[in-house]
Order: structure tokens, then sequence, then C-alpha cells
């Protein structure tokens, strides 16, 4: 199955897409953690987007899209794949459309007030890409992922002067293709507030999994 998540940042796309997969059998695809790899790992990708990334601002359409065109490619996505974070742009949508069909695309609906409480205290691995909340699901007490030994960090990005950057571009670019893809018959909505057990069971039944 092909798949979109869409939603604002904070809305719990990544954490569902991690259990999802488990049904699925396809790709978890993350645009953020594929460009934080690259940061990591202080490749030209990664230099080029940092500065971006850390304001809170989108990478240019040219540049993402080139990279996820080549990641569908691969093999493994042949079949399906959950994309998180892609697309974010409706020319990043369009462009998606020239390489790719859709069977579905998941509409994360959750108000600024929950994106900022989930933002402002979520720690995330910085290798494996695992992600905790302060005071929900908090790290281990060492700040030690206990699945692969990286540190548990605050991203740049989820300051709060990015995370209100975040979500202005968020409504701005990205909230569009809820339109965008509401007409052609893809949209279906799961309400992002619940804890990740309640929405990977709507997200099942929504889907007929
Ligand atoms: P995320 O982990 O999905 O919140 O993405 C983190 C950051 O990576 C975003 O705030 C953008 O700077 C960049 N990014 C991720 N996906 C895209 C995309 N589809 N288009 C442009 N920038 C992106």
């Amino acid at each position: 199955m092909k798949l979109v998540f869409l939603g604002p940042p904070g809305a719990g796309k990544g954490t569902l897409a991690v259990r999802a997969v488990e049904t699925l059998k396809a790709p978890h695809i993350s645009t953020g953690n594929i460009f934080r790899e690259a940061i990591a790992a202080m490749s030209p990708l990664g230099v080029k987007v940092k500065g971006i990334i850390d304001s809170g601002g989108l990478v240019d359409d040219d540049t993402t899209i080139a990279l996820v065109r080549e990641r569908l490619e691969r093999g493994d996505a042949a079949a399906g794949y959950i994309l998180d974070g892609f697309p974010r742009t409706i020319p990043q949508a369009d462009a998606l459309a020239g390489f790719s069909t859709l069977d579905r695309v998941v509409n994360f609906d959750i108000p600024d007030a929950g994106v900022l409480e989930r933002l402002s205290g979520r720690r995330v691995c910085r290798k494996c890409g695992r992600n905790w909340h302060a005071t929900f699901n908090p790290p281990p007490a060492d700040g030690v992922c206990d699945k692969c030994g990286g540190e548990a960090y605050v991203r740049d990005d989820d300051r709060p002067q990015a995370v209100q950057k975040r979500l202005d571009v968020y409504r701005a670019q990205t909230e569009p293709l809820i339109g965008y893809y509401r007409a052609q018959g893809l949209l279906v909505d799961i309400d992002a507030r619940p804890g990740v057990d309640e929405i990977l069971s709507a997200f099942k039944a929504a889907l007929g999994l």
C-alpha cells in the first residue's frame, strides 16, 4: 500500500509510521530523517540543508523531490511505502504524481495547542530517530537510547522560535494539500490527539487493515 502521512509537525506521523510498518511490511520513508542523517554525516546535502532545517524553513522543492524520487526507485519501495513529511508543498505533490501512484493520504488532525505540547517535550535519539516525550513517555534517565545507545536530545527545530515558524510554514504551504488530496478522493482523516495505540487502531480501521 502506498501511503502519504500528512499533518503538522508534532502530530505523531513518525511515531505512528514506526508502528504501522510492522503491519504494512513497507518502508517508512521520512524526508526529515533523511535530512537529519545527512546533517549528522556532514555530507554535501547535510551541509546545504542544516541552516534551513534548524530555522524551521523548508528545503527547496527540487532538492527534496530528487531525493524522494531516488529513494522510491529502490526495490523495497516497489510494492508500498509510508511517505512521512513528503509532499509538503503543491509542487512536490504534483511531482510525486508524476513518478508514483498513491493509495491513500492519511491526514493527522490536531489543534495547534496539541502540537506545541508535543514538540516542547519531544526528545529524539540522535542515532536511530526514536522519539520520547519528557512528560508522557520519558527517555531513560541517563539520556541514552535503550534500543541503540544513541543520545536522547532536543532537535534544534523543536525550540520555540523554530516551532512557531514550522507551524506557520505548515499552514501556508502544506495545509493546502488537504484540499488537493480530498478532491482526488484519497484523503483519510485521523484524530491525532489520543495516544499512539488508539491512533493505530483508528488507522487500521480506516484503511481496512
Ligand atoms: P520533519 O522531521 O518531517 O519535521 O522535517 C524536519 C525538517 O526537514 C522540516 O522542518 C524541513 O526543514 C525539512 N523537510 C522535511 N521534509 C521536507 C519536505 N518535504 N520539503 C521541504 N523540507 C522538508
